[in-house]
Order: C-alpha cells, then structure tokens, then sequence
C-alpha cells in the first residue's frame, strides 16, 4: 500500500536522523571518531555520563575498550555498553553482506537499539521517514551497485534539512519478504584488511566470500577457541603488570599467571559447553602457563628483555591499501634494543622454522610478515618472530623462533624451532597481501573457488553449507 507522509520532526528528532547517518558511516570505515560520536547520542542506550567515562578511558577505541572490560562500569551500564559494542559490530557486518540495502541498515539501527519501543513520537515519524528515504535511495541506485554511506547520509541531511515540507511518497514493503534477486557481480567495497582475512583468502577463497561477503553466520566457538581468548586474555594482562621476568621470584610469577588465567576462564565460562569441559580446560591452561612462566623467565636470562607491547595494534598502508591487526606481544632487548614480535598460539602450529616459512613462501600466512612490515614502519628495528605454541600442557614452551637476515638460505624439510627468514621472503609477502587486496578491493570478483585441499575444511565453520567442498579419498563413499 502506497503510503503519504508528511514529516515534522525537531531538534530531538534531528539528532535521531544523524545518530542513524553516523552509524552508515561507523559501519563502511570503522571511524572510532563516529563510535564515540553515537555513544554520546541519547539513542545509545546509555547515560551521557557513562557514555563519557568510556570516551575518556578508551585509548585505543570504544568498541574495543568495551569488549574487553576495561572500564568499570555499573551492572546496567555494562550491560548497555556490551549491546552497543555488539550493535555496531552487526552493522559493520550488514553494511559489508551481499545484496545490503540502505534500508536494512535503518532498519537494523531502529532493532539493535530499540528505537521502536523508546522513542517519542516525533522520533518515531522521523524513523520512519529515514526508511523511507533509504527505500527511495534503494530504488534508485543502479542494479548490482552496492550502497554508500555517504550517500545515505546526504539524503539523511536532505530530510532533516526539508522535513516540514517533505511529502514522500514510497510503498512500505514488509522488511521480510524479498523479490528473487537476479545473479549478479559481487562488488567489494575498499576496506581495511587484516593479515587473517588474507589468510582465509589464500587457503580458500569460497571460506572468504562466505565469511567477509556474505558475513554468515558462523558456530558459537568451540572450547578450543575459547580456550585461545582466555589465554590471550590472561597474558595480556599479566605482562601488563609484569614487563620483565626479573620483577619477583619465579613463584610469585607463576601465581600472578594463574590468577589472571582463573580471571580469564570465569570471563569466558559461558563459552564452554559443560562444566567439565570448562575445567578440563582451565586446569590445561594453568600447566601450560607454568610452563610459560619457566620459558620466560629462562629466556630472559639468557637475553634480558622487556615487554613492551601486548595486544598492539598495528595499522599499515600499502600501495594505497590498509592493513590492520593486533600483536600479541613485543620485546625489547636490553642489550641491543632489537625487537622481536611475538604471537600466542594456542592451536595447531607449524612444527619447524622451515616449516613456517614455508607457510610464508606459499602465501598460506601473512600474520609475522604483516606484523614485521607494520612494526619496522613504525621505526622498530625487528629482527626476530617468534610464534609461542600454547596448547599442549605437557610439553615445555619451545617456540619457533625466526631471526631475520637479509637473505636466508635454501628451506629444508627437517630442522628445529629456530631457523631464519630472508626479508627478501617477507617482501614477497608482503607484495602477495597488496595483490590480494588490489584483487578484493577493485573486483569485481564474479566467483569464488573451493579449496583444493580437504584438510582446509576440517575446522571450516561452513561446511554444511558448502556442497562443492573437496572430499577426502576415504570420505568419497559417504557423500
Ligand atoms: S568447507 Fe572447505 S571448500 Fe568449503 S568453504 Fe570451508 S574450507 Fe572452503
């Protein structure tokens, strides 16, 4: 049914209006300038004091600040900040899903914050003139090209502007129901990419599409993976309060370690699946991080450091192209101020040095080239990678660690933990990641290949729904 309305809306309603515009554009750039703008909006959900709490005590960024807790807040407060962080987290996901339509993304703002059931009926006139401005904005745009931010927001701006006189004139279609949609060319927006999208590119381009275009849905997690973020967690904290292995007694570190991982595990509870599960696995990770505590303190006696990063983020532009991750940990040596980078691994993990590079040489892991590029960038002189394996409790900590030398010489397929990469092999790298990207952000890409490897789809979240996976010589008759 074809409707007529005739928009009045006010100061308040205005404000409604931008909070909407702002969040269009929160979702196609990540601008933390936008989150804290819509976080200080009345349409937040929270008090405009908390919201200004977190502005001041996130350094990094609001939504990451939130999801990690660092702000103490009140039962209802943090309550309120976790389903903004997550609201802004479906938005981005809308925003980069195939086939998005402007008018999903008012719609989904109007759900993510309960608009419907708090706003004031000028508000409320308002929402619904921003869905129909988006629809309108829908119907316009030329089949298969994807919505802008900008461009909604400038019909925004045009309706706050005109609302006394505008008469718009759009049928409402119920939001569920959808025409077939003919195929077409998937257009990628430009974005930033992280070293593991990449990653998830290079091993299967279908997994890629699924997870970054489709933005499906994936399994809730398994123990294993929240296993991974309770370590993380916990040692980004401990090294928080204990840079150097030199500053208490072995024991007392070891004590620090295992309060942190029983902070952790009660943290992330929910995640696992039984109680037993639960405590299999903290009672795994505080053997593994009494292992931990001896490798660190024993390394720091051999070549003194400091830690001087955890979980720090890293942002890269190359040829034009930006590229953005977090680091697990950094290391200054004493003696010669060298840093090596240091990522946490709590899964599967290459079992040599020539091993991970070869990972490296086959475009199959981008992270320590990634992270080596951005950290040298950055005016640090990285001369060491080092990937810790955190994920069997009975085993000593032995990380594959990889000195970087100008040229390193040919790969064997033997070998042990430490062994050296060329920075002619993370310059390949790096080109790869531009290639990638270039391919990604200019497209059109028009499909999407299935892995050739079965092992790729052992863990792959999508592979109920992906028919064309390969299969196994000995899985061929089940199928
Ligand atoms: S099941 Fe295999 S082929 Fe399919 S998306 Fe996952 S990794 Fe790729």
């Amino acid at each position: 049914m074809p409707e007529s309305t005739i928009v009045e809306i006010d100061a308040a309603a205005r404000r409604l209006v931008a909070f909407i515009g702002d969040l269009a554009r929160y979702a196609a750039t990540r601008d933390d300038a936008l989150a804290r703008r819509s976080l200080c909006s009345p349409f937040s959900g929270l008090s405009n004091l908390d919201a200004r709490a977190i502005c001041v005590v996130a350094r990094r960024g609001v939504v990451e600040a939130i999801e990690r807790e660092r702000i103490p807040l009140g039962h209802d407060a943090s309550l309120a900040s976790r389903r903004f962080a997550r609201a802004l987290g479906d938005l981005e996901r809308a925003y980069r899903a195939q086939g998005a339509t402007a008018r999903e993304h008012v719609a989904t703002v109007a759900l993510a914050f309960e608009l419907d059931a708090t706003v004031v009926p000028a508000e409320r006139a308002a929402l619904a003139a921003a869905e129909i401005v988006a629809a309108r904005y829908d119907a316009e745009r030329p089949p298969g090209v994807a919505w802008e931010a900008d461009e909604l927001v400038r019909a925004l701006e045009r309706l706050a502007r005109d609302a006394r006189t505008a008469d718009v004139e759009t049928p409402r279609v119920p939001l569920l129901i959808r025409e077939p949609e003919e195929p077409r060319i998937v257009k990628r927006r430009k974005a930033h990419f992280s070293a593991s999208s990449l990653g998830t590119f290079a091993e299967c381009e279908r997994r890629w599409y699924y997870r970054y275009v489709c933005a499906a849905v994936e399994d809730r997690g398994s123990s294993a993976s929240f296993y991974g973020t309770a370590f993380h967690w916990a040692l980004e904290r401990f090294h928080e309060d204990v840079p150097r292995a030199d500053a208490a007694p072995v024991e007392v570190l070891e004590r620090k370690l295992e309060a942190h991982l029983g902070t952790a595990f009660e943290r992330f509870r929910s995640g696992f699946e039984t109680n037993v599960e639960f405590e299999l696995q903290r009672r795994r990770a505080k053997r593994t991080g009494r292992r931990y505590v001896a490798w660190f303190v024993e390394r720091a006696r051999a070549h003194p450091f400091s830690v001087i990063g955890t979980e720090t983020s890293v942002e890269l532009e190359l040829d034009g192209y930006n590229f953005i991750g977090y680091i697990d940990r950094l290391d200054r040596d004493d003696a010669t101020s060298a840093v090596t980078v240091v990522d946490y691994k709590t899964g599967s993990i290459a079992e040599t040095a020539d091993r991970y590079r070869e990972k490296v040489a086959r475009f199959l892991d981008f992270q320590l080239p990634f992270y080596y590029w951005a950290r040298t960038n950055a005016g640090d002189r990285v001369t060491r990678l080092s990937l810790v394996p955190l994920k069997d409790a009975s085993r000593d900590v032995a990380p594959i660690e990889l000195e970087v030398v100008p040229f390193a010489g040919p790969r064997g397929y033997g070998g042990g933990a430490v062994g050296t990469i060329g920075i002619d092999e993370l310059e390949r790298a790096r080109k790869k990641m531009v290639e990638i990207a270039a391919s990604l952000a200019d497209g059109p890409l028009e499909r999407f290949p299935v892995t050739s490897d079965p092992e790729a789809c052992t863990y792959c979240s999508y592979r109920l729904a992906c028919r064309e996976r390969p299969t196994r010589l000995e899985d061929r008759f089940g199928r």
